[in-house]
């Protein structure tokens, strides 16, 4: 069987750009068509969203200052940064998500009024690890949960030495997760329940933090009915 998360991103960059997308797209979307478990998870996703947004705009504006969303998706972080004068790099190893996210963001910034004139995004399909250049902040949010923790620790070290001043990630905590993972086991790529979906401990993802210098500063823990993630802010130590 194919491994999922580094092994082969293959089956993630497949699952992301057919069924994957599908399904992704509706929760993050608006509409109406969703089940009981997939709205639950949306609404949790926004949590996320909007702590993070808290997060980057607690002690000085975001006008200006240069943010990497690693693995967008449909653009739920990248769309509303830029609103707020951010300039930002958005990417995901699916061009089907990639595209959506561009368009969305067409749809939202070219219309936006205010004082505030955003600057579009720049959206780009790669992969996290092909990422290049320096950022004030890195983001990175529900990427995780496709890695394996022995794969987990290269990809935030890369994702913390394109960051200046920050690092943010959402991952699925190990505490809480193991039997949701039976319910959802659908919405992850990969052949069998146990390849689809990997859980971090917290400790771990620190570890592997403080191994390149960086130490956590602020933690968050947003929980739904079937959506569960830890929110951590990396600073350099
Ligand atoms: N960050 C977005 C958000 O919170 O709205 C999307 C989260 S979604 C659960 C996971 C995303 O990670 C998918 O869009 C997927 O294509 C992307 N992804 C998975 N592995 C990736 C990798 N190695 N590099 C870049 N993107 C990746």
């Amino acid at each position: 069987a194919k491994e999922v998360g580094g092994g082969d991103k293959e089956v993630v960059r497949e699952y992301f750009n057919n069924s994957g997308f599908q399904r992704w797209k509706k929760i993050y979307g608006e509409t109406d068509d969703v089940n009981r478990v997939q709205r639950d998870i949306r609404m949790g996703h926004a949590k996320t969203v909007e702590n993070v947004m808290q997060m980057l705009t607690d002690e000085r504006p975001l006008r200006g200052v240069t943010v990497c969303d690693a693995g967008c998706g449909t653009g739920n972080l990248a769309i509303p940064l830029a609103k707020l004068g951010a300039v930002v790099s958005a990417s995901d190893i699916s061009a089907a998500m990639v595209a959506e996210a561009e368009k969305k963001a067409k749809e939202q910034l070219l219309v936006s009024k205010g004082d505030t004139i955003p600057v579009m995004p720049k959206f780009e399909v790669k992969d996290l690890e092909s990422l290049i250049g320096k950022y004030d902040t890195v983001v990175c949010l529900d990427v995780l949960i496709h890695y394996p923790q022995n794969k987990a620790d290269g990809m935030i070290a890369h994702l913390a030495s394109l960051a200046d001043k920050r690092l943010i990630l959402s991952f699925a905590p190990k505490t809480f997760y193991y039997d949701l993972l039976k319910r959802v086991g659908e919405l992850f790529p990969g052949p069998s329940k146990a390849t689809r979906a990997y859980l971090h401990a917290e400790a771990d993802v620190e570890r592997a933090l403080q191994k390149v210098g960086w130490k956590i500063r602020k933690r968050g823990l947003i929980t739904a009915q079937f959506y569960f993630a830890r929110l951590v802010e990396a600073v350099p130590a």
